[in-house]
């Protein structure tokens, strides 16, 4: 039965979760509690009427601490450069120094390019890109410093180039783009803090069924036998955010035969 392990292998470490307010970071932020972290989750919807969308900060550290397990929670809006400042300040000041980093959090338009908005690219672009790096620069310093850190950066297939016979136009080039520049910023930055002892990897989810996936009508007839199943993101997650970074960083990791090669099922979430 799923269940909190205070004094599990992530025991004494804060760990920040973006995008925690429902969907994959929600059962990352669980899951990362499940092994004793202490949880700081972020995005912009604290309370219930903050959104339209299901899901809140609030029912998420609930759900944690009704469970045993450490967690609070930081509204921001990672489009924010004050936000995100803020968010880590905060995060130190209730917790400690950040140990572990999930940069989850996306915002998403599927548009075909001839008519994507400049202002909708800029956001995309920013709570995609510039704030897993923006926030990294903001924990870096203190993970150095006291050779310790991992930075989990969740990305998707849709990073890879489209292969021939294409599929009918669907409008993902730019979030593409976004996910492939945070694959390539991921495995550039393990290897700059690889010597600190500081691991930087991403996961990759397949089809999951969250609520962001839902507002874009993804899950259908053709697609609903390939949904994964949400503990399979938690778990590679956990398992990416508590390795060696001597051996485990670099990685560009698809959960599910991530978890084969660890010879791992995925935990219950609580
Ligand atoms: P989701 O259900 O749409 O949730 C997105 C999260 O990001 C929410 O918590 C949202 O919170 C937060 N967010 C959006 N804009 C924000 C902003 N400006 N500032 C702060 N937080 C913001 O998404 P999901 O399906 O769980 O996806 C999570 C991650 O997995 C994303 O990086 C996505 O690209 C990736 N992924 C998902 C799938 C899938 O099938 N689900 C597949 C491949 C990759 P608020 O609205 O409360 O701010």
């Amino acid at each position: 039965m799923a269940s909190i392990n205070p004094n599990g292998p992530l025991k004494g470490r804060t760990a920040v979760v973006t995008g925690a307010s429902r969907g994959i970071g929600e059962a990352i932020a669980a899951r990362l509690a499940m092994e004793g972290a202490r949880v700081v989750c972020s995005a912009r919807t604290a309370e219930s009427g903050d959104s339209k969308l299901p899901g809140t900060l609030h029912d998420t550290v609930d759900r944690i601490r009704r469970a045993g397990g450490e967690a609070t929670f930081i509204k921001a809006d990672l489009s924010v450069a004050e936000d995100r400042e803020r968010l880590i300040e905060q995060a130190v000041e209730a917790y400690g120094p950040v140990d572990i980093l999930i940069n989850n959090a996306a915002v998403t338009f599927f548009i075909p390019v001839e008519t994507f908005p400049k202002k909708r690219f800029d956001l995309m672009m920013e709570v995609q890109v510039w704030a897993p790096f923006h926030l990294s620069q903001l924990v870096l310093p203190s993970m150095r410093e006291r050779k310790q850190g991992w930075i989990v950066n969740i990305s998707s297939p849709a990073g890879l180039h489209p292969r021939m016979p294409y599929a009918r136009r669907s409008g993902g080039t730019v979030y593409g783009m976004c996910k492939a520049a945070l694959e390539r910023f991921t495995t550039g930055l393990a290897s700059e803090v690889y010597d600190d002892n500081v691991a930087v990897n991403v996961v990759s989810p397949g089809l999951v069924d969250t609520p962001g996936v839902a507002v874009h009508g993804l899950i259908n007839e053709q697609t609903r036998d390939r949904v994964q199943p949400i503990e399979f993101i938690a778990e590679a997650v956990y398992r990416l955010a508590s390795g060696d970074p001597k051996t485990l960083t670099g990685k560009i990791e698809y959960a599910e035969p991530f978890l084969k090669e660890l010879a791992v099922q995925p935990a219950e979430l609580v």
